[in-house]
């Protein structure tokens, strides 16, 4: 997180950074347009946006690590509820998508492959977490 802001502008993007969640949730989000907008009227869909909405959802992966925290997804869970979180996702695409993710991810502490997915949302906000059901390994999606 940013923690020096000097000029109305770096306030900004500090608050849409906060606000999206973090980098690689704002990769996630621009992965899923993405991913809609590859599936064409005629119901064939576009390799190249295709390949956009994963090289997006790789590099977010990647960021996604940076991310990490110190708290358990209980006391994540227990946070977000006081904030009006609610358990779940917004929409079946974004479970799907979040899901893949998740199965697909390695723990960075114990090496276990396949991740728990822990969705929360409100109003328009979404926040997701990969956790780790071997170890204490959680991280934002
Ligand atoms: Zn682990």
């Amino acid at each position: 997180m940013i923690q020096i802001i000097e000029t109305p502008e770096e306030q900004m993007v500090v608050d849409l950074y906060n606000k999206l969640g973090g980098a690689s949730k704002m990769l996630t989000t621009l992965a899923n347009i993405y991913a809609k907008a590859a599936i064409q009227p005629d119901g064939r869909t576009n390799r190249m946006f295709i390949e956009i909405a994963e090289t997006l959802n790789e590099v977010g992966k990647v960021i996604a690590l940076d991310e990490t925290t110190s708290e358990t997804i209980e006391d994540i869970a227990r946070r977000l509820t006081e904030q009006g979180y609610r358990r779940g996702a917004p929409s079946p695409h974004a479970e799907s998508v979040d899901r893949v993710i998740c199965a697909g991810s390695t723990c960075s502490e114990c090496g276990h492959v396949g991740l728990d997915y822990v969705p929360f949302y409100k109003s328009n906000s979404y926040r997701s977490f990969m956790a780790c059901p071997k170890c204490d390994y959680v991280a934002e999606i």
